[in-house]
């Protein structure tokens, strides 16, 4: 029997509900890592160090309704801003299906198990620090290639 495709691969970004736009969410974290700009290059580096308000165990904010009061680095994602969603890393499913690609092969929408992403390698958990322990002098050291 044919079954309909998924709403990921028939709507936009732009036209898909609130419930459908969160779920394309992993939990990676990798948005919450702390990232370094080069002053001359404006490269951006990001590192193995969390944002204080992530739990680097279940890779997931601890106070999401409230974070843009509690956190300046924090951003609201929505379809039209394309400057944020290219600054997104690119295993990230808003930036994966902004750029006309699918969802990765981890996705908890895909594997119907939200471990998954953690069980690949694919989130920040084991490796990620939060700022709370790390002194802003010492972030360069903490400069990661993810
Ligand atoms: S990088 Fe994308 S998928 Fe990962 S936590 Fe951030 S918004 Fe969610
Ligand atoms: S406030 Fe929450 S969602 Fe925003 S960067 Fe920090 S942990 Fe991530």
């Amino acid at each position: 029997m044919k079954t309909n495709p998924p709403f990921w691969e028939t709507k936009s970004l732009a036209t898909m509900t609130q419930s459908e736009w969160e779920s394309l969410c992993d939990g990676c974290g990798r948005c919450c890592l702390v990232k370094l700009q080069d002053e001359d290059t404006d490269e951006i580096f990001a590192t193995n160090v969390a944002c204080r308000l992530l739990d680097i165990d279940t890779c997931r904010c601890r106070d999401y309704d409230n974070r843009m009061n509690k956190v300046a680095m924090c951003m609201v994602l929505e379809p039209e801003k394309k400057d944020l969603l290219r600054l997104l890393p690119d295993s990230c499913a808003y930036r994966r299906l902004d750029e006309g690609k699918g969802l990765p092969s981890w996705h908890p929408l895909l594997t119907a198990n939200s471990a998954s992403v953690h069980l690949s390698g694919n989130s920040v958990k084991g490796y990620a620090q939060s700022e709370e322990y790390i002194h802003p002098d010492q972030l360069p050291e903490h400069v990661i290639n993810k």
